[in-house]
């Protein structure tokens, strides 16, 4: 979808303010002689920024308002080097809470709703961003936070909570939790709004089936607000972007080449109006794709596919590329296979050759041995590779209220 005449008038505008801003990005712009876009020409000749920029700009160096524009800082803290912090002006809080708002309308979510908020609370964006929201909309927020699952459980009946927010493998815990212990008639759970994982249909329609609730997935990024800038419809045909608060392109992860609509690669997510922390082309390594054509339900905004993957979580293995996505569509295909997995590159220095180690849950009705080996041989088919399969119970692999990391490599 080519940036529109508005749009191309709102990033022209923010170009106008960063460079007046004398921020990290003015420097780069001034020193690349950028100052405004008239076309989708011009704006397509602006550098991609992404997390590196942001950590060399740390702390503040890409605020792009006077010191007192500024309430509120967010940030998110990567497994390697310095976090990044963002600010917020009072009005990118609350064009937040709009956009969030109207996530939860999309999923059919109303002021009568009793929302229960399991992100965390603190320097990233995930709790209060689902609270910000909720409060916008009406809605009761029942702020709990992470863990204590014997509380969680205990809020969720007496409060009757109707919606509940949370990472796809603390939604499965829960729901784990609600199956083993019997509670499925004392819950009110209607729907499910889940954010920040990308997650396997396995999963989805197990937390959808134990819990008896709609699934919504939810958008977003601290560096692009926070969880919220998009949601799925009820029709499940993708997520709908906010393309009056950002424009979002797809590129080529190599290349940097921009996609048409409908194939996959990167988000790139320009921000239109945002205050604080503008940013233009910022990538965000999740791929996707923009499906093209309009939506069943009606709305005009841009949609996206499911986030397929990072594409830095792609891993090589004997030269081939692999992620993360492939293999939860394998053990999706296999009976009694939960979609929780961990995978240990190493390298045989003897053979000089990389291994791929394999370790999934199974249930006890299955034969472990014939699930092992029914694995390695899709593995071999699909993908090319032959991992060595160790199979254990349901259970054993750790579940995580944040993102888990499931692939660790060994190799220098
Ligand atoms: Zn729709």
């Amino acid at each position: 979808m080519k940036i529109n005449e508005k749009q191309l008038e709102l990033v022209d505008r923010q170009i106008k303010r960063i460079l007046e801003s004398g921020n990290y990005y003015s420097e780069k712009y001034k020193a690349l002689g950028i100052d405004g876009v008239k076309t989708a020409e011009d704006f397509e000749k602006i550098p991609f920024t992404d997390k590196a920029d942001l950590r060399n700009a740390y702390p503040l160096g890409i605020q792009a308002v006077p010191e007192e524009k500024v309430v509120r800082i967010h940030s998110s803290s990567g497994t390697t080097g310095k976090p990044v912090i963002i600010p917020y002006t009072a009005k990118d809080v609350d064009d937040w809470a709009t956009m969030f708002a109207r996530c939860y309308e999309i999923a059919g979510i109303t002021a009568k709703d009793r929302i229960h908020i399991t992100p965390g609370y603190g320097l990233w964006t995930a709790g209060i961003g689902f609270q910000a929201g909720c409060e916008k909309l009406g809605a009761m927020a029942i702020p709990m936070g992470p863990g204590n699952t014997e509380k969680q459980l205990q809020m969720m009946i007496d409060l009757k909570s109707t919606v509940i927010c949370a990472t796809s493998s603390y939604a499965l815990l829960l729901a784990e939790e609600i199956n083993k212990r019997g509670l499925k008639d004392k819950i009110c759970l209607k729907k499910g709004v889940i954010g920040s994982e990308r997650w396997s249909d396995a999963k989805r329609n197990y937390i959808a089936k134990e819990l008896g609730i709609e699934l919504y997935d939810i958008y977003g990024l601290t560096e692009i607000y926070g969880p919220g800038i998009g949601v799925n419809c009820p029709g499940e045909t993708g997520m709908h972007i906010f393309d009056d608060y950002l424009y979002t392109e797809i590129i080529d992860p190599v290349t940097g080449e921009v996609l048409p609509d409908g194939e996959e690669g990167e988000i790139v997510i320009t921000t239109l109006v945002k205050e604080g922390a503008p940013l233009i082309r910022f990538r965000t390594h999740d791929l996707s794709r923009i499906i093209p054509g309009e939506c069943k339900c009606g709305r005009t905004y841009p949609r996206l596919d499911t986030i397929r993957g990072r594409s830095d979580d792609m891993f090589k293995v004997h030269g081939v590329n692999m992620f993360p996505s492939q293999v939860e569509e394998i053990l999706g295909m296999v009976d009694g296979v939960s979609s929780e997995y961990k995978i240990d590159i190493a390298h045989d220095e003897n053979k000089n050759r990389d291994i791929i180690m394999l370790t999934a849950e199974a249930e006890g009705r299955v034969d472990f041995d014939k699930t092992a080996e029914e694995i390695k041989g899709l593995f071999k088919s699909r993908m090319n590779v032959t991992p060595k399969v160790a199979i254990v119970a349901v259970g054993t692999l750790p579940r995580s209220e944040k993102k888990t990391q499931r692939v660790f490599d060994h190799r220098d």
